[in-house]
């Protein structure tokens, strides 16, 4: 079956009582055993059943599921955010003394946790520029604990290549680890680029418009014992697993997310070749445009599309403050792939704390405003783009 099959028709495997269609939401915390041996062995994990939801829950146990029917993982772990998912991955890898060589270019949060939380923990980062396949064989050493990567990094859209890397990383028993946010993961195939876990913030395209929170790690099983300690570590002692409110929302959004990406992606390339022939537009950003430096790495990492973000530069900082000042239908916010298109200038915001030497090295400017665009007819979203650019 294809994958936007696959994605409505996988069934939960404990139906209930009446037979309700979708998977029902088990908003319990505990689970009751029919006698003390199968308790004991749900327990000690001799059985597979659910004994505390902060641990494993029905509803959450379907999600799982059902993203795994959609990758050749061998698990699945949902989350209560992307940054649980991220956080967890990168403490299931590192030790005192180890090191994570991965990119100046990251997600606001993976930052900060690499550089100053794991930091703090004794735990090394090295910001280098992936791009360069030289800088990352020199990057890694005996102490490595991952290669930790975006697929297209957020606000740069900058993309590495990923089966040279993997490979690099592989010679020297080193696993790398992708954030696939940016795509999602029923368009690709990280796996055979050789990446070994994916991380990705479901709160994203999966949430289907913004309705919850969640991340999720999909491990293909190359290194077997990051997995023992997500699973029986991490996930128990952390105490960050999916509520199961979320996961029900995510299932519904997980049978949405090909039209819905199909339709938003297809937005996007139409809206970035569009808006280069705007006056006042000193560029457009987009790796789906011919001319972008990515564009057929990206093409021939992630397939067709290119995914619902995409970047445009104006004269200066108050330009794209009048910009947003002035939108009716984009909506001022931070988030991505919601239904709605979403404009934010990033410098300002997301990346407002961080001093201007560390934006420089991020290449977060301040002439940068960042859209996600939603499901809306793009000539609406032009028409705003226009009338927001226009001075009185
Ligand atoms: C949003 C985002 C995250 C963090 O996800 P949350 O669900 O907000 O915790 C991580 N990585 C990328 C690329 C993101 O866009």
């Amino acid at each position: 079956m294809k994958k936007q099959t696959i994605a409505i028709h996988t069934p939960y495997t404990r139906p209930d009582t009446y037979g309700s269609l979708s998977v029902p939401i088990y908003s319990n915390v505990s689970f009751e055993f029919k006698d003390a041996q199968t308790m004991s062995d749900a327990f000690c994990n001799r059985i597979k059943a659910p004994d505390y939801s902060r641990i494993s829950n029905p509803t959450v146990t379907n999600f799982e599921q059902r993203v795994k029917a959609l990758t050749e993982a061998t698990h699945v772990t949902a989350f209560n955010s992307g940054m649980a998912a991220i956080s967890t991955a990168l403490l299931a890898l590192v030790t005192h003394g180890k090191n994570i060589v991965t990119s100046h270019h990251l997600f606001g949060n993976t930052l900060a946790f690499i550089s100053g939380t794991l930091l703090r923990l004794g735990v090394k980062p090295r910001l280098r520029n992936l791009t360069n396949l030289e800088t990352v064989e020199n990057s890694i050493d005996e102490q490595t604990a991952c290669v930790f990567l975006e697929i297209i990094t957020n606000p740069q859209l900058e993309v590495a290549d990923l089966k040279a890397i993997a490979e690099i990383a592989h010679k020297k028993g080193v696993p790398v680890i992708a954030d696939s946010t940016a795509i999602p993961f029923t368009e690709t195939n990280l796996k055979a680029l050789g990446v070994d876990i994916e991380v990705v913030s479901s709160t994203k395209y999966i949430s289907g418009g913004g309705t919850s929170l969640g991340g999720l790690i999909i491990d293909y099983g190359t290194f077997p014992q990051i997995n023992q300690r997500i699973k029986y570590d991490l996930l128990i002692n952390l105490g960050v697993y999916m509520t199961p409110q979320a996961a029900y929302m995510q299932t519904l959004g997980l049978e949405t997310l090909y039209v819905r990406y199909q339709k938003q992606a297809a937005n996007a390339q139409w809206l970035a070749e569009s808006l280069r022939n705007v006056n006042d537009i000193e560029h457009v950003n987009y790796v789906g445009l011919d001319d972008n430096p990515y564009h057929n790495l990206a093409k021939q990492q992630f397939g067709p599309t290119a995914g619902a973000m995409l970047t445009i530069d104006l004269a200066s900082r108050e330009a794209c403050f009048s910009f947003l000042n002035r939108l009716r239908v984009i909506h001022r916010a931070t988030n991505l792939f919601d239904s709605r298109t979403l404009a934010i200038h990033p410098a300002s915001t997301i990346f407002g704390l961080f001093p201007e030497r560390q934006l420089a090295q991020m290449d977060v400017r301040q002439t940068t405003l960042r859209l996600s665009v939603g499901l809306e007819a793009p000539e609406d979203i032009l028409s705003d783009i226009e009338q927001a650019l226009k001075k009185e």
